[in-house]
């Protein structure tokens, strides 16, 4: 299977039609079916290790402020427990918590219900443990790399760059800040030139990447994505464009 990387911005994307989301569309068309999916979501971010192993997993609407209509999303798609087994066991020996109380935060029912509508692929998450490193998340990332020959769909979904105390809430085509700009033109270089090592030790990179990524919630998916790159895999960038000047909704194909 692919990997993707999906820039998921504002959670009205759920519900919108544009650009991004088809985009996302096309995406899902143009990749063979999944057995499962693997969704590592910037909004699944605590000081532990979990991946979601219930049968039925819940929509969760982890926001607020937006449209009642935003609210009454549901993606029900089945959870496996035994997918979930699985990646606990590749994880090994980190402990991996077999989760029954999170379920499908809007980091993946948002993108994923544009890519897969008829919410039927499995889909199971993994927690980022906020207390480990960034190089850390990398290595674990990389003992998930069977999972791809057994069919299952890895996906990241955060932003590349996402600065909310920069956004221009509202104004969706304000013009992107010039930081953004070039730290997300410096990510589409090393990506497509398979430089990784900046990427994972992003936070040496200086006022553009410390602007992009401010918080490593949002950026972090993105290495569990890289990590899953084969030697001469292609990279591409299926969708790219910015909203409300400071959030990147660049996304990465490997393979
Ligand atoms: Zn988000």
């Amino acid at each position: 299977m692919p990997v993707i990387f999906i820039g998921h911005g504002n959670p009205m994307n759920a519900l919108a039609s544009n650009r991004y989301t088809e985009g996302w569309q096309a995406l899902g068309g143009n990749m063979a079916k999944p057995r499962a999916i693997l969704c590592v979501s910037a909004h699944w971010y605590v000081p532990r290790s979990a991946v979601t192993a219930m049968a039925q997993p819940r929509t969760i609407h982890d926001f607020g402020g937006f449209p009642r209509e935003l609210f009454q999303v549901v993606y029900p798609a089945p959870g496996s427990p035994e997918l979930a087994q699985r990646i606990a066991d590749l994880l090994a020996p980190l402990a991996v918590d077999l989760d029954q109380g999170w379920g499908l935060d809007h980091g993946s029912w948002s993108v994923l219900l544009h890519l897969y509508p008829d919410a039927t692929i499995p889909v199971v998450q993994l927690s980022i443990d906020e207390t480990r490193e960034a190089a850390t998340h990398y290595e674990i990332a990389r003992r998930l790399a069977p999972l791809r020959d057994e069919g299952v769909l890895i996906v990241g979904s955060g932003n590349i760059v996402h600065n909310l105390h920069a956004y221009a809430w509202g104004n969706t085509s304000a013009k992107p800040y010039d930081w953004a700009l070039r730290f997300d033109e410096l990510a589409r270089e090393l990506l497509s030139r398979g430089d990784f090592a900046p990427l994972v030790d992003y936070e040496s990179l200086g006022r553009d990447a410390l602007l992009s990524a401010p918080t490593p919630d949002h950026y972090l998916p993105l290495l569990y994505v890289i990590a899953q790159r084969q030697p001469d895999e292609p990279i591409s960038f299926p969708v790219r464009g910015f909203d409300g000047g400071s959030i990147s909704m660049l996304s990465v194909r490997i393979g």
